[in-house]
């Protein structure tokens, strides 16, 4: 090949639109072409023959879902390592996680109900083939029972995300019980999750083309008012983000580790500014050691924390997924019910601790949370046209979380040091 070719070559891939910058162009063409298409009076040509290609790219996130929670998960209990030596930290690090993202969800439930009960949130008539029928008459018992799977390869086939959580638990459980015998399975983990993130990787490339098809066909069958709701939609889950910020992080760091909230916001923010463009919590990380470490944070607890908060902690992703949720459900005309948003709460807590820290991540988990609710999963083409601007809002607090939590645990370590 000759090297004038190689160079022409070289320039056209630097000169390639980035992803996010794609999907806002996709979303901005989608917007276009389906308001012409609803202009001229024939918004069936996209039901017919764009919605498909959109219909592709949401049957290629669900068919991924299973291996990333199952495996992303199993990573997780893993990365904590030997539970002796890292137990005192991994505790109350993990009952920090778990307590935080429970209090998301409910400010995330909330907010959605408030929204949704000024009639903000729309009802949508939606086209053939994503019409959501009947109520679901989720019990909590029934749902507990029916989380505990009795053949595991059914869970599997059947895409049950509940069941697919508790066999990560258990496996991964078990993988850290069995010690050194269990080194082959980890090392596969590891490896198949890596295979897992590439796949997903070259997925999520294919957005654009999601995006912009689901976009056109959903403003030329649902009509231009859409776009107002899903402002609505994304306002509600920034003032949802805002409130646990201040509420839960600074109020946190505050108490425990006697950080001011000002002081907490300032030296936290150039990682928070960081993980809002890059919308990966993975990526953030070096950027999160730095920020907790000159906010006094103990090194050998940053290096604990931050990674596993990375891949468990996502209050942001929590929020979003109830706030989409009640939004989604509002679309096909359904209300929850209180024992269903209990559910919405243990789904959407398992739900973001089993996404990964990159981008678009949580989106996907989204589909877990719809399945277990009985809410169509095509449903979140809805707002998925918008989901980088979700994910800028939630990565950024997820960010927070582990900045948090690792300030809090340091200071109980210290303390627990100054008794012995
Ligand atoms: N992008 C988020 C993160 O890295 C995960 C998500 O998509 O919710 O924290």
């Amino acid at each position: 090949m000759s090297n004038k070719f190689m160079k022409r070559n070289e320039h056209f891939f630097q000169k390639k639109m980035s992803l996010p910058k794609q999907i806002v162009v996709a979303l901005i063409l989608g917007i276009i072409v389906g308001f012409f298409f609803d202009q001229i009076g024939i918004p069936e040509f996209t039901t017919n023959y764009l919605k498909p290609f959109g219909t592709i790219f949401i049957n290629l996130l669900k068919f991924i879902v299973v291996p990333v929670v199952l495996l992303s998960m199993i990573e997780g209990i893993l990365s904590m390592g030997d539970m002796k030596k890292v137990g005192s930290i991994g505790w109350k690090t993990v009952a920090f996680f778990l307590c935080t993202t429970a209090i998301a969800c409910v400010i995330g439930l909330v907010m959605g109900n408030i929204f949704n009960g000024a009639g903000l949130f729309p009802m949508l008539e939606l086209a053939e083939g994503a019409t959501w029928t009947g109520t679901t008459s989720s019990n909590f018992m029934d749902t507990l029972v029916g989380m505990f799977p009795s053949n595991m390869w059914d869970a599997f086939t059947k895409a049950n995300m509940l069941q697919v959580i508790v066999i990560a638990l258990f496996l991964g459980g078990s993988m850290l019980a069995a010690g050194e015998k269990s080194q082959l399975c980890r090392d596969f983990v590891s490896s198949a999750y890596s295979v897992i993130e590439k796949l997903m990787g070259f997925i999520i490339s294919l957005a654009p083309i999601g995006v912009f098809t689901m976009m056109a066909w959903v403003v030329a069958t649902q009509g231009a008012e859409i776009l107002g709701s899903l402002f609505l939609v994304l306002l509600c889950a920034y003032i949802a983000y805002a409130i646990h910020a201040v509420l839960v992080y600074s109020v946190a760091a505050h108490t425990f580790a006697k950080v001011s909230p000002l002081k907490f916001f300032k030296g936290a923010f150039s990682a928070m500014i960081f993980a809002f463009t890059s919308t990966s919590s993975a990526a953030t990380l070096p950027v999160s050691k730095d920020c907790a470490r000159e906010l006094g944070a103990e090194d050998e607890v940053a290096a604990f924390v931050l990674p596993l908060g990375a891949t468990i902690n996502m209050d942001g992703t929590a929020i979003y997924q109830c706030v989409a949720t009640i939004f989604l459900a509002s679309c096909c005309g359904m209300t929850l019910t209180l024992g269903q948003m209990i559910t919405v709460v243990v789904t959407a807590t398992l739900a973001s601790i089993g996404t990964a820290g990159v981008s678009g991540a949580g989106m996907i988990m989204l589909a877990m949370v719809l399945q277990a609710m009985g809410i169509p999963v095509d449903m979140i083409m809805i707002i998925y046209g918008v989901d980088r601007l979700f994910d800028m809002g939630r990565t950024c607090l997820n960010v927070t979380g582990d900045i948090s939590a690792t300030l809090c645990v340091s200071s109980w370590q210290r303390k627990l040091a100054s008794k012995k």
